[in-house]
C-alpha cells in the first residue's frame, strides 16, 4: 500500500481551509478505506507567514484530526517555497506527495487516478486542466500566450498544468538536488526525467477568499520562469547587436557614397532618431542582461529558501518527536 502526503501551500487562507481540511479529510479517509492509501498518509499545510489565523487553524485542526499535519513558515516566501517547504517535509515520510492549492480549484476527485498512475510505475503525475472556460479572457489568453512563448524559448513546461501534481519519492530525493533560489517548479519537475503521465481535470473557481496571484506577482512569476529557464533572449540581444552592426555598415556606406557625391547629409531629425533608438535599445538590452546578473548574485548568495519554524506531524509538535529533531530550524 502506498503512503501519500497532500502538500498544501496556505497563505492567508483562513476563509478557505476549514472547508478544504473537510473535504481532504474524507478523500484521504475513503482513500484509506479502499486501501489505496495506507494508514500513515497525511495532509501537510503549509502556512506560508500568513498574517490571519491560517496557522492557529492548522493547529487546531492537527490536534482534532490525526491525519492533518503542519509546517509554519517564519515568514511568508511565496508559493513556490512554501510548495517546496512541505515538499521537502514530507520527503523519506512517505511514498508520494501530491501538492495542491488551498483554494479547492484543483478536482480532488482525480486523486484515485494519480495514484493508479504512480502505482503502474510513474515517478511523475502532471494535473493538466482539460480547458480554462471558467478563467477570464485575460488570464486565459495570457497564460496561453505565455505557454507558447516558453516552448519557443525552449522551456520544457507542460502545457496547463499548474502546481497540481504528484511526486515519487524518487523524484522529491532529485528535486532536492536543486539547489536554486528563483523557484520555477513548473520548469524543474520537467527536467527530473523518470516516467511520467498526465491527469486531465476541469479547474473550478476559488472556494472563498480572494485569488494571492494578483497581476504584479503574475508578471514576475512568468519573468522568473523566463528569466531562470532561458538563456535565448541573452542570445536575442547579440543578434540584434548584429543585425544592427549590419545595418549600421550599410548605413555607413550610404552616407559616404552621399558626401562622395555632394549630395545634402541627412539632417537633425534622423540623427535624433537613431539616437533614441539605439538609446533605447541599448538600456533594453542592459536591462535584460541585468536581469541575468541580479540572478547569478541571489544564486550566488545561496540563501536558504525558507526557514521552518514549527512543525506538527501526528498530532503533536515534532520538537517532541526524537525522530525528526533534526527537521526543526534547519535552513534548507
Ligand atoms: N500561496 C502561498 N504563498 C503566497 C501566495 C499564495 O502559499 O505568497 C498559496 C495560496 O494559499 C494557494 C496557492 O498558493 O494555496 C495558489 O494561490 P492562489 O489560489 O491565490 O493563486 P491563483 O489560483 O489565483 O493563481
Ligand atoms: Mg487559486
Amino acid at each position: 500500500m502506498t503512503t501519500v502526503y497532500f502538500v498544501v501551500p496556505c497563505y492567508n487562507e483562513e476563509e478557505v481551509l476549514p472547508e478544504t481540511v473537510k473535504r481532504l479529510s474524507s478523500k484521504l479517509e475513503t482513500l484509506i478505506k479502499n486501501n489505496i492509501a495506507d494508514e500513515k498518509s497525511r495532509m501537510l499545510f503549509v502556512d506560508d507567514g500568513s498574517k490571519d489565523k491560517t496557522w492557529e487553524l492548522i493547529e487546531q485542526f492537527s490536534s482534532e484530526n490525526k491525519y492533518v499535519g503542519g509546517v509554519k513558515l517564519s515568514r511568508n516566501r511565496g508559493h513556490q517555497n512554501a510548495l517546496l517547504s512541505g515538499l521537502m517535509t514530507a520527503k523519506g515520510k512517505c511514498d508520494c506527495v501530491i501538492s495542491l492549492d488551498a483554494d479547492l480549484q484543483d478536482d480532488i476527485g482525480v486523486i484515485d487516478e494519480f495514484i493508479k498512475k504512480y502505482n503502474e510505475g510513474c515517478e511523475i503525475v502532471y494535473g493538466v486542466r482539460s480547458s480554462r472556460k471558467k478563467d477570464t479572457f485575460f488570464k486565459r489568453s495570457t497564460a496561453q500566450g505565455y505557454y507558447k512563448f516558453m516552448s519557443m524559448l525552449g522551456v520544457d513546461i507542460v502545457y496547463n498544468h499548474a502546481d497540481y501534481r504528484l511526486l515519487g519519492s524518487r523524484a522529491l530525493d532529485a528535486l532536492s538536488e536543486y539547489k536554486e533560489v528563483n523557484l520555477f517548479l513548473r520548469g524543474i519537475v520537467p527536467l527530473i526525467g523518470y516516467r511520467c503521465d498526465y491527469v486531465y481535470y476541469e479547474r473550478s473557481e476559488r472556494f472563498a477568499g480572494e485569488s494571492k496571484y494578483p497581476l504584479k506577482k503574475m508578471l514576475r512569476f512568468a519573468i522568473d520562469g523566463i528569466t531562470s529557464f532561458s538563456v535565448k533572449p541573452l542570445k536575442l540581444i547579440s543578434n540584434i547587436g548584429i543585425i544592427i552592426c549590419i545595418l549600421s555598415i550599410i548605413g555607413f556606406i550610404y552616407a559616404l557614397v552621399s558626401v562622395l557625391m555632394g549630395v545634402a547629409a541627412a539632417g537633425w531629425a534622423s540623427l535624433m532618431c537613431s539616437i533614441w533608438f539605439l538609446g533605447g535599445l541599448q538600456m533594453f538590452s542592459i536591462g535584460i542582461v541585468g536581469t541575468y546578473v541580479g540572478k547569478i548574485y541571489s544564486e550566488v548568495k545561496a540563501r536558504p529558501r525558507y526557514r521552518i519554524e514549527k512543525e506538527i506531524i501526528n498530532g503533536y509538535p515534532q520538537n517532541d518527536n526524537p525522530e525528526s529533531i533534526n527537521n526543526i530550524n534547519k535552513d534548507v
